[in-house]
């Protein structure tokens, strides 16, 4: 056994009916994967149908179980709670949220136009919002238990800069998962979020640093676990947290970056670059024998 392989025993999701958002792709998809193994049948839903299309199919033929395709615009309430009945009269009932649909531009703030820094906005924190009112409200009214998990990430409380629309959606979100974990409680909603540093996507990689940039800010140089993330371990960690094994968290938040934020955040971190012979060096100026 190691990093790579599953964590949960088999069948630890049967029965559960799972809503997730950018599903189509990216680490939407590697979570729904692993859901699928585990015996979860599937919504997933973003804007691009033909990608969902094909990503279901392949779900399906690679994984089993059921994975309905519904396309939805998560900024239109429209198109959202038309996904949501969508979803209901598919699957019968929906167990468990995964708010995982995102969008982003790497820029200095001042470049962007309002419409773009809204967009973003709209994407992360309106999207998130009302696909969780029309679930919650759902849920709530047919007095039917339910999970979410929202991915957010490490500068949702770090702030970021030339990420700002990002860093101020993914906040909001934070604040929601914990405020409604309080608040829905005693309706049998639980609500937590993941906080994932570094995992290769398409989407977050190739788009937000094109070319060569990658290789320039490669990200692993970052983590000090001196790597990045395997999708297979972001999937170990959200399947724990949709399961009932996890039915005594609440409102909390898991970092999965091998230690990145925390290593930005220390102040004599980067001291790591000292070569050993400049150690020997200061230790003998302070009158240590070395
Ligand atoms: P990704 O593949 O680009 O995933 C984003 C998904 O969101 C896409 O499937 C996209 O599908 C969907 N989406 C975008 N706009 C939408 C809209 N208006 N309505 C509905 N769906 C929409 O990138 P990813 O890396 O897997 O990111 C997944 C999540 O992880 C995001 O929340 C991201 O912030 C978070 N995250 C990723 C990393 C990382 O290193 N990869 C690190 C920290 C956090 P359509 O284009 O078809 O709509």
């Amino acid at each position: 056994m190691n990093y790579l392989d599953g964590m949960l025993r088999e069948g630890a999701l049967k029965g559960k009916n799972i809503l997730i958002t950018g599903g189509g792709t990216g680490l939407g998809k590697s979570m729904g994967e692993y859901f699928l193994e585990l015996g979860a049948n599937l919504v997933i839903t973003s804007r691009k149908i033909d990608i969902l299309k094909n990503t279901a199919s392949e779900m399906m033929l690679n994984k089993g179980g059921k994975v309905i395709p519904v396309a939805c615009d998560v900024r239109e309430i429209d198109q959202v709670e038309g996904m949501w009945k969508e979803a209901i009269n598919e699957l019968g009932q929906i167990d468990v949220v995964l708010n995982n649909a995102a969008g982003n531009f790497i820029s200095p703030t001042e470049r962007l136009s309002t419409n773009a820094f809204n967009t973003v906005l709209d994407i992360v924190l309106k999207g998130t919002s009302q696909v969780t009112l029309t679930a919650g409200k759902d849920w709530i009214e047919k007095n039917q238990k339910g999970v979410f998990l929202n991915i957010v990430t490490t500068y949702a409380w770090t702030g970021s800069g030339y990420v700002v629309p990002s860093a101020a959606a993914k906040a909001g979100v934070l604040a929601m998962t914990r405020s409604l974990a309080v608040e829905w409680a005693k309706y049998r909603i639980r609500s937590n979020a993941i906080a994932p540093g570094p995992f290769p996507t398409e989407g977050a990689w190739s788009r937000l640093l094109p070319g060569d940039l990658v290789k320039k800010f490669d990200p692993a140089k970052k983590v000090p676990v001196g790597r990045v993330g395997e999708h297979q371990e972001l999937a170990n960690l959200a399947a724990y947290l949709v399961s009932d094994f996890s039915s005594y968290v609440n409102g909390e938040v898991i970092t999965i970056d091998g230690g990145e934020w925390l290593k930005g955040a220390g102040e004599f971190n980067n001291l790591d670059q000292i070569p050993k012979e400049m150690w020997d060096m200061m230790e003998v100026s302070r009158g240590k024998k070395v």
